[in-house]
C-alpha cells in the first residue's frame, strides 16, 4: 500500500516536472515558430530590396526634421518617401548614395533633388486625392513618383529630352500609370491640363511665371525656388485664393539648377 502510494507520489511528481516543462517547451516552440518565418520573412524582403532598410532609416532621419517649422511634412509624405524607390531613380554609379539626404547627378548637368527638399515641396503643395497637379521639370521623375500616390493625377514636363524619355519609361516600368510627361518648356505650363490645384517646380527661376499662375486653380498651391544666382534662391509658395487673389511668401533659402528657357510651350 504504502509502495503504491510511493509510486503513484512519484508518478505525481514525474508527471507534474513534465507538465512543467511541456508548458515552457511550448512557448518556445511557439515563439520559434512566430520568429523562424518573422526572420525568413525579413530575409526574403532585404533580398528582394535590400534597399528598404536604408530607405526606413532615410525617412527617420526625414521624420525627425520634418516639424523644424519651415512647414510640417505629414505621415501621409513620409509613408510615400519609405515606398518610392530612389535607387531606382539614380544612375547605377549614385545607387550606393540614393538614400542618402542629398541630392545626386542624373546626367545632363541636372540633380536628383534632396529627399528632405522634396518631402518639403511635396507638403507645402497640399496634395489632395482629387488633386490635378503640375510639375514642370521632371529630371529623374522622382517627385512625381512621390506625388503619384498623393493625387488623381501627375503632368510633369521636361525639357531635355533624353532625361525626360527616360523618366516616362522609368516610371511606366515602376507602375506610376497617373503621371503623364512631355518634353517641353515648362514655362509655359500644360493648358491642355490646366487648371491644376497645385504646381511643383523643381528648377529655379527668375521670378514666378505669368503663365503658371495663370493655370493655377482658385484654391491652388505652387511651391518654386526663386532667384537668379545659385546662392540667393529662395522656395516660395504661392497661393491664389478662391477670388483669384496671390499671395507669395517665402519658405528657405534653396538651391536649384536654373529653369532653363527652350523654343515656347
Ligand atoms: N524633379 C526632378 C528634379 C530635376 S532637376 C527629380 O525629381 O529628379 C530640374 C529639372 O528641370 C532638370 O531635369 C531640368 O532639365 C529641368 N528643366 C529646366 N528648365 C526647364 C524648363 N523650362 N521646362 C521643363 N523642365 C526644365
Amino acid at each position: 500500500m504504502l509502495g503504491r502510494m510511493k509510486v503513484a507520489a512519484a508518478e505525481r511528481w514525474r508527471g507534474s516536472r513534465c507538465g512543467s516543462l511541456a508548458l515552457p517547451l511550448a512557448l518556445a516552440c511557439l515563439l520559434l515558430a512566430c520568429l523562424v518565418p518573422a526572420q525568413a520573412q525579413e530575409a526574403r524582403k532585404a533580398q528582394k530590396d535590400p534597399y528598404a532598410a536604408p530607405r526606413r532609416a532615410l525617412v527617420a532621419e526625414l521624420r525627425a526634421q520634418a516639424d523644424d517649422g519651415v512647414a510640417s511634412i505629414g505621415n501621409d509624405v513620409l509613408r510615400v518617401l519609405t515606398q518610392v524607390p530612389r535607387h531606382e531613380f539614380v544612375p547605377a554609379a549614385q545607387r550606393r548614395h540614393a538614400y542618402q539626404n542629398r541630392p545626386l547627378a542624373i546626367g545632363y548637368g541636372q540633380t536628383i533633388s534632396q529627399p528632405y527638399i522634396v518631402a518639403l515641396m511635396t507638403a507645402l503643395a497640399k496634395p489632395d486625392a482629387d488633386d490635378v497637379v503640375l510639375e514642370v521639370g521632371t529630371g529623374s521623375g522622382y517627385q512625381a513618383a512621390v506625388l503619384s500616390p498623393l493625387v488623381a493625377k501627375v503632368y510633369s514636363i521636361e525639357i531635355i529630352a533624353p532625361l525626360g524619355e527616360q523618366a516616362r519609361s522609368r516610371l511606366q516600368a515602376l507602375g506610376y500609370d497617373n503621371v503623364h510627361t512631355r518634353i517641353a518648356d515648362g514655362y509655359y505650363g500644360w493648358k491642355e491640363h490646366a487648371p491644376f490645384d497645385a504646381i511643383v517646380v523643381t528648377a529655379a527661376a527668375q521670378s514666378v511665371p505669368p503663365p503658371l499662375v495663370a493655370q493655377l486653380k482658385p484654391g491652388g498651391r505652387m511651391v518654386i525656388p526663386v532667384g537668379g544666382s545659385f546662392f540667393t534662391q529662395v522656395l516660395m509658395l504661392v497661393e491664389k485664393d478662391a477670388k483669384g487673389r496671390v499671395r507669395t511668401r517665402q519658405i528657405l533659402p534653396v538651391r536649384f539648377v536654373p529653369l532653363t528657357r527652350g523654343s515656347g510651350g
